[in-house]
């Protein structure tokens, strides 16, 4: 793309923002649509929601005659739903081949450093696909010291999503391909260590802290001993903590140990009765992450298949580059479906957990912004919950996970006015989260195709 082209397309955002600011100075009613609130109750069919500035006044029915000087905009036949939130992403991954040379290494194809060095310049971009595909929130929960400056970026572009972020993953494994001057996991081995590289991190304010617990050896107590120093040290600094543990005895032990939230499901057997006790007990957030490995398979095993808002908002030169495997002589093997992920996802709902939506979108096949919806419609057919249930995962429990509940995650009177408007009722059909009208974010209401025509590069 030229600098001119860039130029225009920064210039068409930020007229579009300012017109949307200006229409929302003034109080706002949006008239007739069905509101599902994301709190659980009955959805208000011809509701009315009052908006003033960037907060939520009132969510009812639709009064005969809205407040004389409200600005009305009719959307009579269509859904509100609170902005959606992803609660896993990475954004140091870009999604597409070349993301994680840890699991398929063409650094001879593509040097790592020029892999990142791109994901970098074009974060902005990647900002901008979330919030086009309905998600006003994102969780990224782990890569370098650079996601501070990506939630400082979104802080200030309108066409961001609000962003919570974890640094560096303290992790019992780092891999070597991924080394570099700003390494997205650091290898802990003791509890000094442990305490430092907190401290490190807490020094730029993170939302969380992230324990990456991989390949565990017969004994975890020698990791556990670190694990228990990073916890009290990230909470003394303030910052929750969010765990990588998918096997039950890790869960068991980093839960028990006093994690905050689980970043993926559990999938090495059925969870018993006493691990869920625990985990509701505990309080601990329980993330979803159905689709990651699909999204492996699928480019691996050459049969992608790309769904509509993939195709509309994914990014292309992610989706480019899954075409390239064809010429790589090797053939790397897919990592492996998790089969009781779905079913223990059904007995964390049943249980009474809270359930936060993450797609894990970064990892290769899972691409940022479109892969949420995907991950919604998983949920309903994996993991047996219905749509209601998948839908308030995707908005109250991401608000959990971020710890902004009173703020985000519900449509109620003083939470900030993040929704979006939908073409489809996506209580019929989970699927209708991807027919998106507007999307609103504090109020400023935009159009999806505005917000990418503004920064998608050519
Ligand atoms: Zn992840």
């Amino acid at each position: 793309m030229t600098d001119r082209r860039a130029a225009m397309g920064m210039f068409a955002a930020l007229a579009y923002a300012l017109m949307a600011a200006t229409a929302t100075a003034a109080e706002v009613a949006f008239l007739g649509a069905t509101v599902i609130d994301g709190t659980g109750r009955t959805p208000i069919a011809n509701a009315q929601v009052v908006v003033s500035g960037e907060r939520i006044v009132t969510v009812g029915p639709r009064p005969r005659q809205p407040p004389p000087s409200v600005r009305a905009i009719d959307v009579t036949g269509k859904w509100i739903i609170p902005g959606m939130i992803d609660a896993h992403v990475h954004f140091f991954q870009s999604g597409g081949l070349y993301a994680r040379p840890d699991i398929i290494d063409l650094r001879a194809r593509r040097p790592y450093a020029e892999e990142t060095a791109d994901v970098r310049a074009r974060i902005g971009e990647t900002l901008a696909r979330y919030l086009a595909s309905g998600i006003t929130a994102v969780v990224d929960v782990g890569g370098p010291m650079w996601n501070f400056a990506v939630r400082e970026q979104a802080r200030r572009t309108p066409t961001a999503p609000r962003i919570a972020v974890a640094g560096p993953l303290l992790a019992t494994f780092a891999p070597p391909q991924l080394t570099g001057d700003d390494p997205p996991i650091v290898r802990i081995r003791t509890a000094d260590e442990a305490r430092a590289e907190v401290r490190r991190q807490l020094a730029l304010g993170p939302d969380l802290i992230k324990i990456w617990f991989v390949f565990p050896g017969p004994d975890i107590e020698p990791e556990m001993g670190w694990v228990r120093a990073a916890i009290k040290e990230a909470h003394a600094g303030g910052a929750r903590v969010v765990a990588h543990a998918t096997q039950r005895r890790v869960a068991r032990a980093v839960v028990t140990a006093g994690i905050d939230i689980l970043a993926h499901g559990i999938d090495d057997g059925p969870i018993d009765a006493g691990l869920l006790a625990l985990i509701k007990a505990k309080g601990v957030i329980y993330t979803t992450t159905l689709g990651v490995h699909g999204g492996y398979a699928r480019v691996f095993g050459r049969v992608v298949k790309l769904n509509a808002i993939e195709r509309r908002l994914g990014d292309p030169r992610a989706i480019a580059s899954f075409a390239d495997l064809a010429r790589v002589s090797r053939r790397p093997t897919p990592p492996p479906f998790d089969p009781v992920a779905g079913s223990n996802l059904g007995r964390v709902r049943a249980h009474g957990v809270v359930v936060a939506a993450g797609s894990d979108a970064g990892n290769i096949g899972t691409l940022h912004g479109p892969a949420l919806h995907r991950e919604l419609a998983l949920m309903v057919e994996g993991g047996g919950l219905t749509p209601l249930e998948a839908l308030i995962a995707a908005t109250r429990g991401g608000a959990a996970v971020m710890g902004r509940s009173t703020e985000l995650g519900t449509l109620e009177p003083g939470k900030l006015a993040d929704m979006v408007i939908l073409d489809g009722d996506p209580l019929a059909d989970i699927r209708n989260t991807r027919r998106i009208f507007r999307v609103v974010k504090g109020g400023v209401i935009l159009d999806p195709s505005e917000i990418i025509s503004a920064v998608s590069v050519p």
